[in-house]
């Protein structure tokens, strides 16, 4: 085929698209159809790379369609199967793959308001929405996008600082007279680690503290932890409290340590990326009651919101915190409106893609009981694996509301082994993990809304067909 003359225009793009549904196997086949897992050696990848694409001729547009939707379809793990059983990758509703094509192309420019008043009107009418079902007041509250929970968590660590030391944003770190100390349980999430460095406060900021039975953060050990900083001249700052911790979906117990955070006079942060889920549901939205204490909420959409990533959340309880951190006067910005939130200076990011428009439109078509329904349905499927698992003898490790179970078997010694030759038969997708104290097991958590009894069924002959046998 002669390269094209010219490059696409905006008039081929329905063409376009139509091919990317043609070529794409995930439109065309049956999920149940498809491989979950992916093995592919690093230089087969390479190879192909490097022999396609040296980038000297140009390519035609329908011929590198076509090879990319190959190549994504081959060599990845396929997180939308509904019998991916692993990490907190949904399956990603069809309208909001529409939102994120309406976005690039548009591709409307959110840092500041004047700029794209629709799109910024649009995610803070969402935010006043996830900040409701919080328990926030949102006309006190603010909140905001964010790539992800990383983010999220990261600027919830820089609103707290602010809040408890106002000159911090001008004077920096090494104006403070101390340490100023984090405390999260032992299975809180990896990513405070990074913050701690990205902060300056350093990994010798954070406190793990243990967790009882059920891993969850234990409160009389976090009051001696504050307690032992307190005598040893260090500044407890920060309680952070996680809503589904990401190995077993453990709920820490909010209440209990928002007074812990009270009495003390620290803030508190839940990290609910996974677990937020959880407060679209009336029946399930019990289980995370006490995050209206929180004074920061992290809530990831591209979690259990079964969007595309990168769709964080992050509210804080007292609005202008996030303006007070993040202010900045460039004079090559556009002016600023009056009534309006200027998002590149109360927010980590600049130059802001629109990111809440896939979580708009999913709750848009859905409604808020159809979005419900889904994240019921989820837990549901989580409950019958239980009762699956105990029907076949395996052991129960985790002790939940969310749909995330880990569990071992008498004859199985070797979780990760087992997840591995799993997924490599294809069929069924789930990982192992390793629990506090020691404990190893199997981990599967209901990620797609699409996962019905018979997946459970397929997941559970699988892992038996796996163990070894009776000696
Ligand atoms: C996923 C997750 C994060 C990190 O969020 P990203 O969206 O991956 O950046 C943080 N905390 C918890 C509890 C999570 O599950």
């Amino acid at each position: 085929m002669a390269p094209p003359s010219d490059l696409t225009t905006l008039a081929d793009l329905p063409r376009l698209l139509a091919q990317v549904a043609g070529d794409s196997r995930r439109l065309r086949e049956s999920p149940r159809d498809r491989r979950v897992g992916c093995e592919v050696d690093p230089a087969k990848i390479r190879r192909l790379l490097a022999r396609r694409y040296d980038f000297t001729a140009p390519m035609a547009a329908d011929a590198l369609i076509a090879d990319v939707a190959r190549m994504l379809g081959d060599w990845t793990v396929d997180v939308t199967h509904p019998r991916y059983f692993g990490h907190f990758n949904p399956s990603v509703r069809p309208i909001s793959v529409v939102a994120d094509t309406l976005v690039a192309l548009y591709n409307p420019q959110l840092a500041a308001w004047s700029h794209a008043p629709a799109a910024n009107e649009i995610e803070r009418h969402l935010v006043a929405f996830f900040a409701e079902r919080i328990g926030f007041d949102p006309s006190a509250a603010e909140g905001h996008f964010t790539s992800g929970g990383q983010e999220a968590n990261h600027t919830a660590v820089i609103a707290a600082l602010v809040r408890r030391f106002p000159e911090l944003p001008d004077r920096g770190l090494r104006s403070l007279p101390g340490q100023p100390t984090l405390y999260l349980s032992e299975e809180g999430h990896g990513s405070f680690e990074k913050i701690a460095v990205a902060t300056g406060l350093g990994r010798a900021a954070l406190r793990t503290i243990p967790t009882d039975e059920r891993f969850r953060l234990d409160p009389s050990a976090l009051q001696r932890a504050i307690e032992a900083d307190r005598r040893a001249g260090h500044l407890p700052l920060l309680v952070v409290a996680t809503a589904g911790t990401t190995a077993s979906g453990a709920i820490d117990p909010l209440p209990e340590l928002a007074a812990i955070a009270r009495r003390e006079e620290l803030q508190l942060h839940v990290d609910a990326a996974w677990g937020g889920g959880a407060l679209l549901s009336r029946s399930q939205r019990g289980a995370l009651a006490g995050i209206e204490h929180a004074d920061t909420v992290t809530w990831d959409a591209h979690k259990w919101l079964s969007v595309p990533m990168g769709a964080g959340m992050v509210f804080c309880r007292h609005a202008g915190v996030f303006e007070r951190a993040f202010a900045s006067a460039a004079g090559y910005m556009p002016g600023h409106r009056q009534g309006t939130v200027e998002p590149h200076a109360s927010s980590l990011q600049w130059s802001r893609r629109f990111i809440g428009l896939k979580v708009f439109m999913a709750l848009a078509e859905a409604g808020a009981e159809g979005i419900e329904r889904l994240i019921d349905h989820q837990t549901a499927m989580g409950n019958l694996l239980r009762e699956r698992l105990r029907d076949a003898d395996f052991e129960l490790m985790n002790d939940t509301p969310l749909p995330l179970v880990c569990f071992t078997h008498p004859r199985l010694a070797e979780p990760g082994r087992v997840a591995k030759r799993v997924a490599q038969a294809g069929k069924v997708w789930l990982s192992a993990v390793s629990l506090p104290r020691g404990g190893q097991a199997l981990r599967a958590c209901i990620t797609s809304y699409r996962t019905e009894p018979s997946d459970l069924d397929v997941l559970v002959a699988e892992v038996v067909r796996e163990l070894p046998e009776r000696d």
